[in-house]
């Protein structure tokens, strides 16, 4: 089937979509995006990510001329025109196309591309857990907008994989903020701990999700600082994201997390997660 996407407030066959090279995503990353889960045929937290994505442009002074609910409209007609059932929905949206000029453009309409994916729960990761390297955290000061420059999260995850890890966990100074890709929880004794949501990290969607099923279950959490040294003595560790959801981190470089296995507390939320999305 060919896959339709939403581009230039039309929906047509990815063959179709025309980018301009004058596109200011293409030239500067001066665009925002977000990535919705889709489980069986619905967008997941719809509301929290099309309020980050209101966040995200005015971060970065950017109009959305079609309002939230015409891109959640359009996100909905996408969903079911690609008749998608599990899977992604991958939004993104730039300053629009102009003369090459890093002053923003007078008169340019922002420019929104969308399409749709489809993703399988990464199950193995889920179960086994996977291996973290540690790296700096070089990224700009406003990592809570979720924008198009991704350049130091791509470096990052190109060095852990180039290192045989599947991820990197960045730190500035010690101090974890979050993945290359999702954010990092710990678990010592008891406790669940994670970076406050600040401007050092973005607010994920599936860490809300998490904090807010560990207060169901009453395990205790705390959304503060933790090091490095914290991260490689604590009992458990996981990281989440729309894609990976609650996916345990077994090694840090090279290290064993606790027993190396992933522990009670990320099994436990993995089931509470299961079954708050139907599973
Ligand atoms: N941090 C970063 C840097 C991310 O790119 C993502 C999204 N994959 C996350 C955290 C997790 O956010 P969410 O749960 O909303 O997917």
């Amino acid at each position: 089937m060919t896959s339709i996407y939403w581009y230039d407030n039309a929906f047509l066959p990815e063959e179709e979509v025309r980018i301009s090279p004058h596109d200011r995503g293409y030239n500067f990353g001066d665009g925002i995006y977000e990535v919705f889960r889709v489980y069986g045929g619905n967008l997941f937290e719809a509301e929290a990510h099309f309020e980050r994505l209101r966040l995200s442009a005015a971060g970065l002074k950017l109009a959305l001329p079609w309002g939230l609910d015409g891109l959640r409209a359009a996100m909905i007609e996408l969903v079911e025109r690609n008749e998608l059932k599990e899977g992604i929905v991958y939004l993104q949206i730039t300053r629009g196309t102009a003369p090459r000029n890093h002053l923003f453009p007078a008169g340019a309409a922002p420019v929104a591309l969308a399409y749709t994916r489809e993703v399988a729960r990464p199950v193995q990761a889920m179960e086994q857990g996977i291996p973290v390297v540690t790296l700096e955290d070089i990224r700009w000061l406003h990592c809570n907008y979720k924008t198009l420059n991704l350049l130091a999260n791509v470096l990052a995850k190109q060095e852990a994989a180039d290192r045989g890890a599947a991820d990197a966990v960045l730190h500035r100074g010690g101090i974890v903020t979050e993945s290359s890709a999702s954010n990092v929880m710990i678990v010592k004794d008891g406790v669940l701990l994670t970076h406050p949501p600040d401007n050092l990290i973005l607010h994920g969607i599936t860490r809300a999700v998490t904090l807010r099923l560990a207060r169901v279950a009453e395990i205790p959490s705390d959304e503060r600082p933790f090091t490095l040294d914290e991260l490689y003595a604590a009992d458990e560790a996981f990281v989440t994201g729309t894609t990976v959801e609650i996916t345990p981190i077994v090694a840090v470089d090279g290290r064993k997390v606790g027993s190396g296995e992933p522990g009670p507390i990320t099994l436990r939320l993995q089931r509470e997660f299961a079954a708050a999305i139907g599973r």
